[in-house]
């Protein structure tokens, strides 16, 4: 198994994606100039290498192990985890009030895609602790931002999210965790939460959970869901946090991948209730979580980038060395290597293609939440919060499916030692199955794509995003696959139009196959826009993807404009 951080592509795409001067005084990314960026990621590749990556195969044979309600780590992950925490690598985003390093969000997502790439069961703990970070500095008291903030940005203690419950997946509304106040302002929480990751595990002293429940007397539906931190142990009479809170952990589950990373059982409030604080305003617990949740959707999109640069490292490489069937050769020369044979040609660029446009419209995306954040400028940092909000559930979704199209072409190219598990392709499928599942499975992302962003201000989000692909192909009128960019722009653009004057049930009904042929056409112009700032490898590759992939986005449209009547006629049938 072996993966080497891809630094060159990923500068490339993250330059691009900064805009000119970015990293220059008075830029955006003025403090990861002369030089930051590229030591931070070339320190963060080598953590990767040297660290995580040995321990991924062990991870997924071992697993974690449950016992009475505690959770071993695969063997190395306690020492590796140390590891983390003493290099810092916890605290790049946070802020420096909690002893974070306040660095771009930019440079955590392309550290994020290092360390996923090498290890995503372990990388997924500090995933997850990253949007609870946020979070809690969003939303939180001071008193409990003071208690608890520094030791989650420390990574001493680790964080979660707990949102699933047995009747609560996708549908939140249904939540049936309460929660009472009691004298001292505190709350008592009860309920159960299913499928928590690193509900429970032996990394760190404490882990504090973040939990949505109901008070007595909430508004039914989303709107009377509130957001609790909910710590593992609880400060004694010296303040050291050794005091067992009311919850444990019932069990972890047996799952297809991310063997090491624990899915957890929690029940919280056996013996009377477990001690929980406010985040944010009572009632408005989803809105908070939505902080979490717009990080972490990002982060997924990225594990789906990071697993797909793996797969086609990994197949390439193999096709590189493997030799089966003459090509053009006569009988009596050497075979000729697979990576010879044009199928296999296509699979290898088909893979390396997708990977590089799906973390194109990630690293914007990145630039999006920082720009909005950090821009001075109001009205530029209102539209590129609009920005975020329209491309993120499109760099969740898009990065996560082509994550298993891309594992599962690694499959293909490796022949039948593809599907046995020494080689680590297996692998890697296994292991993506699960990202266009969680936090938020895809099917939702395109209903908030199509439903919620779309309509921002009237559409203007996506009239300024439509403007920017439009302004691409201009510049690039003499590139040699034009034709079918411009093809995929005009096929999203009259998509779009669709849908914005759609009823409800159509626009829902086109929804999946718009988030792909956004994404494609997103895609084909932020690979064109590379090809143009690049050399010939990057225009050659942005050129099959117009050529060979982009050029679905017509029959896409087709799709959404055409295809809902059907969909929902024969879809009828299905009711009964
Ligand atoms: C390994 C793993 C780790 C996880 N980690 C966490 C965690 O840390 N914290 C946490 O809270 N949860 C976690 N989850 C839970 C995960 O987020 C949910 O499984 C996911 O949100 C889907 O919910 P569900 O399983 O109930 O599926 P359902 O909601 O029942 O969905 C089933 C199918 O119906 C579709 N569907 C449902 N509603 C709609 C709709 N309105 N429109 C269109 N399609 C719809 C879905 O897209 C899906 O295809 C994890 C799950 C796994 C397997």
């Amino acid at each position: 198994m072996s993966y080497h951080a891809p630094l060159d592509d990923m500068l490339f795409s993250l330059r691009l994606a900064a805009g000119e001067g970015a990293f220059e005084k008075g830029g955006l990314y003025e403090d990861l100039g002369g030089g930051v960026l590229e030591s931070t990621l070339s320190e963060a590749a080598k953590l990767a290498a040297e660290q995580l990556l040995p321990l991924d195969k062990i991870g997924d044979s071992v697993g974690a192990r449950y016992f009475d309600g505690h959770v071993t780590t695969a063997p190395g992950w306690r020492e590796a985890y140390a590891q983390w925490i003493a290099g810092g690598w916890n605290s790049l985003a946070a802020s420096p009030e909690y002893g974070g390093l306040g660095l771009p969000g930019l440079l955590g997502a392309a550290c994020m895609e290092i360390w996923n790439g090498a290890n995503m069961a372990f990388a997924l703990c500090p995933l997850l602790g990253q949007g609870a970070i946020e979070a809690i500095e969003a939303h939180a008291s001071d008193a409990l931002k003071q208690a608890y903030l520094h030791k989650i940005v420390s990574g001493e203690w680790t964080a979660t999210m707990n949102l699933t419950e047995p009747q609560a997946g996708s549908d939140l509304s249904m939540v049936r965790a309460s929660a009472v106040r009691v004298e001292d302002g505190s709350y008592r929480l009860r309920g159960q939460k299913i499928f928590i990751t690193y509900g429970e595990h032996d990394l760190s002293d404490n882990i504090v959970h973040l939990v949505l429940a109901r008070l007595p007397a909430a508004p039914a539906g989303t709107r009377g869901i509130s957001l609790f931190l909910v710590p593992k142990f609880l400060p004694g009479d010296n303040g050291r946090f050794i005091r067992p809170n009311d919850l444990r952990c019932a069990g972890i589950e047996r799952k297809l991948g991310v063997h090491a990373s624990p899915t957890c059982t929690m029940i919280y409030g056996d013996a009377g209730g477990a001690t929980a604080w406010l985040v944010g305003e009572e009632h408005k617990g989803l809105a908070c979580m939505f902080t979490m949740m717009n990080n972490a959707r990002l982060a997924v999109g990225l594990q789906g980038v990071a697993l797909a640069e793996r797969a086609a490292q990994m197949a390439h490489a193999y096709a590189l060395e493997r030799r089966q069937g003459r090509g053009g050769a006569s009988h009596g020369q050497a075979a000729a290597r697979i990576v010879e044979h044009p199928d296999v040609k296509r699979m290898v660029l088909t893979m390396k293609a997708l990977t590089q446009a799906a973390r194109a419209i990630c690293y914007e995306t990145a630039v999006s939440m920082d720009r909005a954040r950090r821009d001075g400028d109001r009205c530029r940092a209102r539209e590129a919060n609009e920005r975020a909000g329209l491309l993120t559930p499109v760099a969740k979704a898009f990065s996560t499916d082509i994550g298993n199209e891309v594992a599962s072409l690694g499959v293909q190219i490796f022949g039948g030692m593809g599907f046995i598990e020494e080689t680590g392709a297996a692998q890697l499928m296994r292991d993506a199955r699960i990202l266009p599942i969680y936090e938020g499975t895809n099917g939702i992302q395109a209903v908030d794509l199509v439903g919620r962003k779309l309509r921002f201000d009237n559409g203007a989000a996506l009239r300024r995003e439509l403007a920017d692909m439009w302004r691409i192909v201009e510049i690039g009128a003499d590139f040699a696959a034009i034709d079918a960019v411009r093809e995929a722009v005009n096929a999203l653009d009259a998509a779009s139009q669709f849908l914005l004057d759609a009823d409800p049930s159509l626009a829902l009904a086109g929804a999946t196959p718009y988030l792909r042929l956004f994404a494609l056409a997103r895609g084909a112009t932020l690979l064109l826009k590379g090809a143009l700032a690049g050399d010939r490898q990057r225009a050659a590759l942005a050129r099959f993807f117009a050529d060979n992939i982009a050029i679905a986005a017509p029959s896409l449209a087709r799709t959404v404009i055409k295809g809902g009547p059907s969909l929902l006629e024969a879809g009828a049938m299905l009711d009964a």
